[in-house]
């Protein structure tokens, strides 16, 4: 065998949550409980099959014109992909190239790092504080750019404006990416700070607030010169990566801003009122603007939680990690499943 393998590109992935092929109560990987707007869903049953024999529109302009139209954003200043997840690794790509470290928090998204090691890019990550907040001030220092997901996750705990305001302040020599992939549950967007801010990059997604995981739609919103940089990337990697279908669903989900907030209250509402419910079982639950929990147990520990709930068909997250590994990451579904939830976990707990 010759040494090709020492040519070979290592990397450690990315682990996203289970998705079983069966029937369950999936509260793993924070989708929305609720299905896509209908105009979307109506979009999607209408596609016409015989289109796909041409390319689509590498600018997905139906898409970026419906974001333009709900955020006030010129559509030069809004970048699409396949899901946040392909604008984030390409503004990782982009956007950090320095040889400073980038910073981000030690407990977040764990796609951060997995990027920054693929891109082999220099990072430190910045512990939170013990009860799990981040602490602007420790983004102060000199840095090759920020990412900081507002509200974060798991934590689900959100920053107020003004304290982004005063990290993008500190850092106009640095992208400072604000990822805001659960903001519509309740956080504070940071959008109206793009244009003040040339460094500022605010990136969103359909997967959550609008009921689209399985879209894959996501976008970014900053100035100009940012989102040229962005696109400039992408077409340098590959530019056809939305299907037409999807541009229009996407479109048509974006446009649909009362069925977003209905279906975003529905689910605020239920995380509201399950949360006494769970803390009356002994849990702790920190302070969510998200559509889900971060919660431990007084007693029992999170993994024998999450092994005994998925024996009864119940997902939970569970990340055997330094620091985290004795809380769960629950999801917000239904009222229904929330109520099941509340049902084994009682019985869990009163076993144990
Ligand atoms: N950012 C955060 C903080 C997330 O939790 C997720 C969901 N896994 C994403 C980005 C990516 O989501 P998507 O690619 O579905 O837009």
């Amino acid at each position: 065998m010759g040494n090709w393998q020492d040519n070979v590109r290592r990397v450690t992935p990315y682990t996203p949550g289970e998705q079983p092929q069966r029937k369950v109560i999936k509260l793993n990987t924070n989708e929305n409980p609720y299905p896509p707007s209908p105009a979307a869903v109506a979009v999607l049953q209408a596609a016409d099959g015989a289109a796909f024999r041409k390319y689509p529109d590498t600018d997905a302009t139906e898409l970026v014109n419906a974001i333009s139209e709900v955020y006030g954003v010129s559509a030069d200043r809004i970048f699409v992909g396949v899901g946040s997840d392909d604008v984030l690794g390409m503004s990782f790509l982009t956007f950090f190239a320095s040889d400073k470290p980038v910073l981000f928090p030690d407990i977040t998204y764990s796609f951060y790092d997995v990027w920054a090691e693929l891109f082999r890019i220099p990072y430190r990550q910045i512990p939170l504080t013990e009860n799990f907040r981040i602490r602007p001030e420790d983004y102060m220092t000199e840095n090759g750019g920020v990412v900081i997901a507002n509200p974060n996750a798991p934590t689900s705990v959100a920053l107020p404006v003004e304290a982004i305001r005063g990290i993008i302040e500190a850092n106009r020599d640095s992208v400072v990416i604000i990822d805001e992939a659960y903001i519509d549950f309740g956080g504070e967007s940071v959008l109206p700070l793009i244009d003040q801010y040339d460094n500022l990059l605010v990136v969103q997604t359909f997967s959550k607030s609008r009921s689209g995981a399985g879209l894959r739609v996501g976008f970014a919103m900053g100035s100009k010169m940012l989102i040229d940089a962005l696109k400039a990337v992408k077409f340098a990697y590959n530019s056809y990566t939305m299907s037409t279908p999807i541009i229009q669903a996407g479109a048509a989900a974006m446009r649909d801003v009362a069925y977003m907030k209905k279906t975003t209250a529905a689910v605020v509402a239920t995380r509201e009122a399950f949360r006494p419910r769970l803390e009356a079982l002994g849990f702790t639950i920190l302070p969510s603007a998200t559509n889900f929990y971060f919660a431990s147990h007084d007693r029992v520990p999170a993994k024998v939680i999450f092994e005994e709930l998925k024996k009864r068909d119940i997902f939970v997250r569970y990340w055997n990690k330094p620091r985290i590994n004795n809380h769960l990451r629950i999801t917000v579904g239904t009222d229904a499943e929330m109520e099941a939830l509340v049902g084994a976990l009682t019985e869990i707990l009163a076993a144990y």
